[in-house]
């Protein structure tokens, strides 16, 4: 799985860092700190991606 974030919609409320930081890092906005999501983190980052407020993280690849 790829993901990204749409700095546009990021509000920087830091939920994703705190559901997966191997793959979020938030300073002004949330940055994805990874190309590829590892197999076992998977399952945290689409927690944060169904749990992010503004639906700001996009799915870009399996
Ligand atoms: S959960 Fe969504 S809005 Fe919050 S910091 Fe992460 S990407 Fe931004």
């Amino acid at each position: 799985m790829k993901v990204k974030v749409v700095e546009d919609k990021c509000i920087g409320c830091g939920y994703c860092e705190s559901t997966c930081s191997e793959v979020f890092e938030v300073e002004d906005y949330s940055h994805v700190k990874v190309d590829k999501v590892p197999e076992d983190l998977v399952e945290a980052v689409t927690n944060a991606i169904e749990g992010c407020p503004t639906e700001a993280i996009e799915k870009i690849e399996e």
